[in-house]
């Protein structure tokens, strides 16, 4: 049986060799300033190290004032920004990059993410992602809400493919076909939403919970790790930055693995990245 030892210390290896920790946290929603700054300064005290952040958030500047007033070496830290839609495009994602690099307070970003697949913009957005890969200001680059077609896409104009698809990914839309692809073409697939946003009631989850002596979002969380999914959980309270966080004591059996699969309603919580309203 395996057990996560540490589960701060476990990574995945991108395709470029670089190390991503299969947990981190997320800071979609979270105020810029006091909240930002205490909620990623907990979290870093928790152990956590990767920091889910977007220009789209608006709380880089956040992060950056949390991540320069800690003790923790910035080689310690996993940093994952993405570029925001309106500054999709070459010479705008150039700038987009030095902007966000400025207001995290960093040389370098440890992942830099296209955020959604703008449909007139994100070829050429990759291209600056692959220069901006290939002056180092960036240890690795990815896509999120991509599907296979966006991928293709981009690879066929680049040759270059990205090492981290960013998606929705939790009990009702288990993204089987992409996790699929992923492990094929040497993408890691990393959930947001994983816990659905904090909706958690479900008598199958509720049963396993109890079945384990853990919570439903312990259940989920867990489930998605022995996926080999990275999960980036969103919480302002310290007490379930904890929670989500232990993780490591236990494991699900291949049963039950099955019964939350089955969960699945290939349904989106927030948008089928196919057609999405802003991009029309
Ligand atoms: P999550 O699935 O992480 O759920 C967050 C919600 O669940 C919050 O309301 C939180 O409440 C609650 N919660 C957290 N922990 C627990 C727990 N142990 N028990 C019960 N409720 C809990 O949703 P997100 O949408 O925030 O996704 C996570 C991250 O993914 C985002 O923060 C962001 O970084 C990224 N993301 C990326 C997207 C993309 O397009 N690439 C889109 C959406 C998200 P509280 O804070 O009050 O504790």
């Amino acid at each position: 049986m395996i057990i996560l030892k540490n589960i701060f210390s476990k990574t995945a290896e991108l395709s470029n060799g670089v190390l991503i920790p299969m947990l981190g946290f997320g800071l979609w929603q979270i105020q810029d300033g006091k909240e930002t700054e205490n909620t990623v300064k907990d979290a870093l005290e928790l152990g956590y190290r990767l920091i889910d952040t977007a220009e789209g958030y608006a709380n880089e500047a956040g992060v950056g004032t949390a991540v320069h007033e800690s003790d923790i070496a910035r080689e310690e830290l996993f940093i994952t920004t993405k570029v925001n839609d309106p500054s999709q495009g070459y010479d705008n994602t150039l700038r987009a990059f030095e902007a966000s690099a400025r207001r995290l307070r960093t040389d370098y970003v440890d992942l830099y993410l296209i955020h959604w697949p703008m449909r007139s913009t994100y070829v050429e957005t990759w291209r600056a992602f692959v220069r901006l890969y290939e002056e180092k200001r960036v240890r690795s680059i990815g896509v999120s809400n991509f599907k296979i077609r966006h991928i293709e896409a981009i690879v066929q104009d680049s040759g270059v493919w990205p090492m981290v698809n960013q998606i929705e990914r939790h009990p009702q839309q288990t993204q089987k076909e992409m996790l699929a692809y992923g492990k094929d073409n040497g993408i890691i697939i990393e959930a947001w939403s994983p816990l659905m946003q904090g909706n958690l009631q479900n008598p199958v989850l509720s049963e396993i919970a109890q079945k384990y002596g853990k919570t439903p979002a312990q259940i989920v969380l867990r489930w998605h790790l022995q996926d080999r999914v990275v999960i980036i959980p969103k919480s302002i309270h310290k007490n379930r930055l904890l929670e989500n966080s232990q993780l490591d004591a236990f494991k699900l059996d291949e049963e039950d693995m099955q019964r939350i699969n089955a969960l699945n309603e290939d349904r989106y919580i927030l948008v089928d990245p196919d057609n999405f309203p802003w991009d029309a």
